[in-house]
């Protein structure tokens, strides 16, 4: 068995988390490769070493000092030294980064930093070797994530070795330059380095037990999801619900690879298994609920428009030459509507309006703003009646005016429009309905 590792930036955050982290590695010979993120946040307020690199650098960028905080930088590391008591210094380390900063290597190379950082340290700390990113993944000229030739090169490597920590986050242009993925991104390596291993299973540690059925800042100590498929991730993932990277299913799931994300501080919790299949029933008819605030739709009428063939092509080609991208398009008779994020949509609103108007010569265009959409997901609502029926009593008893409905013909995620202002309550409205009452 190989089990490749990840640990997130509060799993790695002092020394105290990374005794909870050697711990866990020692205690079963299958977790041979690691993946660690930068130290994140020892308490609430608290700031991330990555964020604490891209403002000392954007000090560097302007030309203004930055010693101060690259020296507070520098103290994060030196903590996690001297509560592990390890001999290593990092002194040549920051000399580097220092004259690169000044020299302005990119803010790419100085977010980088914070795993290569916590990456030497852990290596040192665990006895494995270290592996530079920067040599094993690659990005194409684009800036494209090259896959293909990084799991081979990686493969390689990591064959001949029993153990390693590979840090997370960032990897290499064919120029040399150091490029990250977008935030968040170590988990996109923990996923490729369990690719390029043949892992049996990529264990994900982070500071939660796993996927929550709701958002816990809604719902009042949701349950936490045991067996969840990629498809269902992927819906929720979309739609706001954030433990995991939304990238980071791709590599493993070509692989067939599960994933188990597993909680740092509670490492008995069985936490949340991500799957291709499973033939495990959910203990609810859901597997989760989850959405997002800042939509808004552009209803556009038109007399006869069922009858017009490549009406629909006419609108979002609308949007697409706006570099606009459509969230549903829920359609009547003679109406369609198209759901945008609001953020996105408002400063090119103009522009899209006169080309809906040159394109499609609609009769009226109505817009609507604040708009909230909630996936309600779940592999075992198919060919299940009687689900829609209870979202919308739920909805109902909670008096919750429902805008806009949509449900693919794969019958794993109905999409519910509702105002900004009831989406906390028709999120809990939906739990209680699935969850308490089933
Ligand atoms: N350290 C990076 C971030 O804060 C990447 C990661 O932690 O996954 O986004």
């Amino acid at each position: 068995m190989i089990k490749v590792v990840k640990f997130g930036g509060s799993s790695l955050a002092s020394a105290e988390q990374f005794k909870k982290v050697k711990s866990i590695i020692t205690a079963e010979e299958d977790r041979r490769f690691v993946v660690p993120s930068a130290p994140g946040k020892r308490c609430a307020s608290d700031t991330k070493v990555t964020d604490m690199l891209y403002q000392c650098y954007a000090l560097a960028e302007l030309g203004q000092p930055f010693s101060a905080e690259l020296a507070a930088i520098k103290a994060r590391y030196q903590e996690i030294i001297d509560g592990l008591s390890l001999t290593v210094s990092l002194d040549m380390e920051f000399e580097t980064i220092e004259k690169k900063f000044s020299a302005c290597a990119g803010k790419d190379y100085a977010a980088s930093r914070g795993e290569y950082l916590n990456g030497i340290l852990l290596a040192n700390y665990l006895g494995y070797a270290f592996l530079d990113s920067a040599e094993y993944i690659f990005f194409t000229d684009d800036g494209r994530f090259d896959s293909e030739k990084t799991n081979s090169v990686l493969r390689a490597r990591l064959t001949t070795m029993e153990n390693a920590v590979v840090p997370g986050f960032y990897g290499s242009l064919p120029n040399g330059r150091i490029k990250t993925f977008s935030r968040g991104g170590s988990d996109i390596t923990g996923s490729i380095v369990a690719r390029a291993v043949h892992a049996n299973l990529y264990e994900n540690w982070t500071d939660v037990s796993g996927f929550l059925v709701a958002d816990p800042r809604i719902v009042d100590r949701p349950e936490a999801i045991e067996t969840i498929t990629y498809r269902e991730l992927r819906e929720l993932s979309y739609m706001g619900a954030g433990v995991l990277h939304e990238d980071a299913i791709f590599p493993v799931r070509s692989a067939g690879i599960p994933i188990n994300i597993k909680n740092t501080n509670a490492p008995k919790d069985p936490g949340t298994f991500i799957v291709e299949s499973t033939s495990r029933k959910p203990r609810h008819i859901i597997t989760g609920i989850a959405g997002k605030k800042g939509f808004t739709s552009i209803n556009i009428e038109k007399d006869m428009m069922n009858s017009e063939i490549g009406f629909g092509r006419k609108v979002l080609t609308a949007f697409e030459d706006n570099g606009i991208s459509f969230e549903h398009m829920p359609s009547g008779i003679d109406t369609l509507t198209v759901f945008v994020h609001q953020s996105e949509f408002e400063e090119k609103e103009q522009a899209v309006l006169a080309e809906l108007h040159r394109l499609a010569k609609p009769d009226s265009i109505e817009i609507e703003t604040d708009f909230a959409l909630i996936a309600v997901v779940g592999r075992a609502m198919k060919a299940k009646w009687g689900t829609a029926a209870k979202i919308f009593s739920a909805l109902h008893r909670a008096s919750i005016n429902v805008k806009m409905i949509d449900q693919g013909s794969s019958e794993q995620n109905i999409i519910i429009g509702v105002r900004n202002h009831d989406f906390e309550d028709a999120i809990r409205a939906i739990y209680n309905s699935f969850v308490n009452e089933d």
